[in-house]
């Protein structure tokens, strides 16, 4: 893993631990006073060496973090949508678990809510490397400013929307939700005006294994799902797999993905000897019926889309028509029941929604993605 001698290391360790410090200070400083910062993650132990950072529920999405703890340094597998839960999860680091300095920040896919925390983590962690496929690093070149860009534009239209709500809101509760939201909205629009996407410096094909004293840390990518670019990482010695959003505990979100090649990739993955997922989103999960049950929805949404598209159907009619009742692969395992029910708990957007209503939702958003995905090259 590291070329220098024992001597050199410890004073790059040393040195970077320093830097870290001061810079961590500079940011809470900068983002808000640190007293104030709140706590957005529940950081769970999943294996020795091994954590899990479970992002609360907020307005605008956090991601989950992984961590792993290596003899002298960390690694921090996806970094949350915002400067300020960088700042906060790193702090929070800091408090509950070790001083150690961040040496590689992991870019599991391109999207925002994975990606847009790694300027300020670097900013944190200067000497730390970035790791992607090449695939996404050139996804994120593509479209990382772009796409802020667009979802800051729709920041006054969601404001707008969130007022009217808290407007009609009737309890407490749900008043105080409103507002919660709207706050968070603006804070994101202000911590995000500055942005500028931070690309990896690090990148590889199909594998990339690193031999860290504590644990391996294979870096691998199967093929193509939720993006062209998705990778996993995956420690054989404490069997934790790190799955970005190809396995989360969410419906899956399709709107850049593969939906034929999806399944087969999962599959590839689960080939891999695991007894615990960290995924994007939701909860740590244990074993591997998820990413069997995952895959099993995509592959019977799909072919049911697919079966509609070539009789001629419209995408509305599709949406109308294939219902959760529908799909045999929901109800295998309890699997639907799972996803609506982590929707519920973990996604800001579904307060006061029926688990019905979170149900039908996901397949409806599901079939319109898939149907616009399948001629996707
Ligand atoms: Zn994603």
């Amino acid at each position: 893993m590291h070329s220098h001698s024992r001597r050199g290391f410890l004073a790059w360790a040393l040195g970077a631990a320093v830097l870290e410090r001061a810079a961590l200070r500079a940011a809470r400083a900068q983002t808000q006073a640190a007293a104030t910062l709140p706590t957005v993650f529940d950081i769970e132990k999943v294996a020795e060496g091994v954590y899990a950072a479970v992002a609360r529920p907020s307005a605008l999405i956090n991601c989950n973090a992984a961590i792993f703890e290596n003899a002298n340094d960390l690694m921090i597998v996806d970094t949350p949508s915002k400067p300020s839960a960088v700042v906060s999860l790193v702090s929070q680091l800091r408090r509950e678990l070790t001083t150690k300095p961040i040496r590689y920040i992991v870019n599991t896919h391109f999207h925002w809510d994975h990606t847009q925390g790694t300027p300020a983590c670097k900013r944190i962690a200067p000497r730390a490397d970035v790791i992607s496929s090449a695939a996404t690093r050139s996804l994120i070149e593509e479209f990382g400013a772009a796409r802020l860009e667009a979802s800051l534009e729709q920041i006054p239209k969601t404001l707008q929307r969130y007022r009217k709500q808290l407007e009609a809101a009737r309890t407490d509760e749900e008043k105080a939700h409103y507002k919660r939201m709207i706050q968070e909205t603006r804070e994101y629009e202000r911590e995000l005006l500055a942005y500028k996407p931070e690309l990896p410096n690090v990148t590889f094909r199909d594998d990339l294994v690193l031999h860290d004293k504590a644990h391996d840390l294979h870096l691998a990518f199967r093929g193509r799902g939720h993006t062209a670019g998705d990778i996993v990482v995956f420690c054989p010695q404490k069997k934790v797999l790190v799955s970005g959003d190809l396995v989360h505990c969410f419906f899956p979100y399709i709107g850049d993905g593969y939906p034929r090649e999806w399944p087969r990739t999962l599959r590839s993955i689960g080939e891999f000897e695991f007894t615990h997922v960290i995924g994007g989103h939701g909860p740590v999960q244990q074993g591997r019926d998820r990413l069997d049950q995952m895959a099993a929805y995509i592959e019977e949404l799909t072919a049911a889309v697919e079966e509609g598209k070539r009789e001629g159907r419209t995408v509305e009619e599709l949406a109308r028509t294939i219902t959760p009742a529908k799909l045999k692969s929901l109800r295998n395992g309890g699997y639907g029941e799972f996803v609506t029910l982590c929707t519920k708990r973990g996604d800001a957007g579904s307060f006061l929604k029926t688990p019905a209503e979170i149900l039908a939702e996901g397949v409806r958003s599901n079939v319109t993605s898939i149907y616009h995905s399948l001629e996707r090259a």
